[in-house]
């Protein structure tokens, strides 16, 4: 039974992650609105917190995290995923790989395509430039002076080696894989700024806290949305052991991210009737899409022990001591970085008219206790590792309630290579990593491969790695998806408004109808700018009209 109830807000959000930052920040420019953020976990605390190489360590904390596993995955032999997302002020910006990379730009026109206007590239491309600070400085594609600082590792970290033997494989390299060549190799772009990882909590949310016009409420885990008949109302939240409800006088919106939004739509009665029912949840409104359509790219790790003394000094891990202090004093150096040299976007197969492979290529392992062994004392490592992201996903997944009580994690299955097309992309894109590893300068370096391994040669030797060792990036999209009116499985609008109520919208990844090609911070940042501007009843930005 809720004991409190705190009115005179205009605005209650539900999360403060990526898009619930931008959000807190954007309407709160309007002095004389008042608004609410609600946000389940705490502040990011700890040394190395921001220390964008320390993110292996703080994806694994477990007081950040929301530590979510999937069901059995029934093509992975029934293997359980694990699914870190963050918990706390920047969401699953606190604890991401810091990978800035938009996806294509006919993702979007696809979007616009299904029924979505003002969704195509054209009415995309100026939500993220607004938001962006870019290394590249303002052009066609990338903005300047916005808040989220976008960089590139300014030590080489092999990528001059990755890159060489990219094109002697036949592979381009491209200088912006934002721009007009968006296939190929560059360096990788990372939301870091002054050698600090650049949250959406550092970047939108703390220039807004000084504002009187903004509340925040911390550890305080949203219940439900209250509604008055069909109209939302407020919100009843979790704090301290007590129940309480926090009323918006205008609306309520929500940016719990793909699972949390999905979730409490769903405890709030709006969802597949019949599931619902089946959780004594009263239907308020049948929306059969909600938990539906969820969309990941999935993964797999790539590796290669290196020969001994081929690392050059700069890379070698036992100097960790050394790059620790380069980045205390100056904010520089390669723990400055996310450890990735370079991002390389390919089409597995030449008849695609966009890339569906993204290599992350680090200058090291990519596992988290791995690249943490100097400071934990481990054996270095000496490997080159490579993150296999398959950026287009045929197989869907879905996600349901566990049971009626919001504390409980939602179960979640994603179908991983449940489709052939998507396993047979996946061997595509480990035979093509082969052969670039296997070109000079790379293959002087390179003394074994150790993933998916020597012995693993054969289709259905890659076929059985993949099952075994298949993971997700951590892109998962799709929950809550936005369609046109058509759409039965539609949950959202195109101004993302929840269809069969009032005043709720969903603003954040979950939205999104297919996952773009890229990593999905930043669609979820700029999904949150545009849709600011729809709140705030302001002229969206690229829209012919
Ligand atoms: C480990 C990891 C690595 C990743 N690496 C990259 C990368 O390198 N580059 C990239 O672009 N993307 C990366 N991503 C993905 C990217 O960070 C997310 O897609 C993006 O942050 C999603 O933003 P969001 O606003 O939709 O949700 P989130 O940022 O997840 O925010 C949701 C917020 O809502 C809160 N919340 C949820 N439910 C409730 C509730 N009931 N009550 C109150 N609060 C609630 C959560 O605690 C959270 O703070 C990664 C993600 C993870 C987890």
């Amino acid at each position: 039974m809720a004991k409190t109830v705190n009115g005179g807000f205009d605005y209650v959000i539900v999360g403060a992650g990526s898009a619930g930052c931008v959000l807190a920040n954007r309407l709160t420019l309007d002095r004389e609105v008042k608004v609410l953020l609600l946000e389940a976990g705490g502040t990011a605390t700890g040394l190395f917190k921001d220390m964008p190489m320390a993110f292996p360590k703080y994806v694994l904390r477990r007081d950040l995290n929301w530590n979510f596993e999937s069901e059995p995955e029934p093509y992975l032999g029934g293997r359980k995923v694990e699914i870190p997302r963050g918990k706390g002020f920047g969401g699953s910006s606190m604890i991401n790989g810091m990978v800035y990379a938009r996806g294509h730009r006919l993702d979007y026109d696809d979007w616009e395509r299904r029924g979505l206007p003002g969704w195509g590239y054209a009415g995309v491309l100026p939500y993220f430039k607004k938001s962006e600070n870019s290394w590249l400085g303002e052009n066609r594609y990338h903005g300047a002076g916005g808040e989220l600082d976008i960089v590139v590792p300014a030590t080489n970290m092999l990528y001059e080696e990755i890159r060489a033997a990219t094109l002697a494989a036949g592979y381009p390299a491209t200088s912006d894989y934002h721009g007009d060549e968006s296939e190929g190799f560059q360096r990788s772009e990372m939301t870091v700024r002054r050698g600090r990882r650049a949250s959406a909590a550092r970047a939108f949310l703390q220039p807004a806290l000084r504002r009187r016009n903004l509340a925040v409420h911390a550890r305080a885990l949203a219940c439900r949305v209250v509604f008055d008949g069909l109209r939302a109302t407020g919100v009843e939240y979790l704090k301290d052991g007590r129940r309480s409800v926090a009323r918006a006088d205008r609306e309520v919106i929500l940016a719990g991210g793909v699972y949390g939004s999905a979730q409490l739509l769903m405890l709030s009665g709006i969802g597949p009737a019949r599931s619902l029912e089946h959780h004594v949840i009263k239907p308020l409104a049948d929306l059969p899409g909600v938990g539906q359509n969820l969309v990941e790219h999935p993964f797999l790790f790539a590796g290669w022990n290196v020969r001994p003394g081929a690392f050059s000094s700069e890379l070698r891990a036992d100097r960790a001591a050394r790059w620790v202090l380069q980045w205390a004093l100056r904010g520089k150096g390669l723990f400055a970085t996310n450890g990735a040299a370079g991002n390389l976007f390919i089409r597995t197969d030449k008849a695609l008219d966009r890339p569906d492979m993204q290599f992350t290529c680090m200058a090291g392992e990519v596992s988290a206790r791995e690249l943490w062994f100097p400071l934990f004392g481990k054996r270095p490592a000496h490997t080159l590792g490579v993150g296999v992201s398959m950026i287009k996903q045929d197989s869907r997944g879905e996600m349901w309630l566990r049971s009626a009580d919001p504390r409980d994690p939602p179960r979640i299955q994603f179908n991983l290579f449940k489709e052939r097309s998507d396993m047979d992309r996946a061997i595509r894109g480990l035979k093509a990593l082969r052969d670039i590893y296997g070109r000079e300068p790379l293959r002087g370096l390179v003394a074994e491969e150790i993933a998916p391994g020597g012995n693993v040669a054969s289709d259905a030797d890659l076929e059985q790695f993949v099952r075994a060792t298949g993971a997700i990036t951590q892109h998962a999209v799709g929950t809550c998806k936005m369609g046109g009116a058509r759409d039965e499985f539609a949950v959202v609008d195109e101004a993302l408004k929840v269809r069969g109520v009032e005043a709720l919208r969903v603003v954040d990844a979950s939205v999104m109808p297919d996952v773009p090609g890229g990593n999905t911070n930043a669609p979820a940042i700029m999904i949150a700018e545009k849709g600011a501007d729809m709140i705030r009843g302001r002229a969206t930005l690229g829209v012919a009209g």
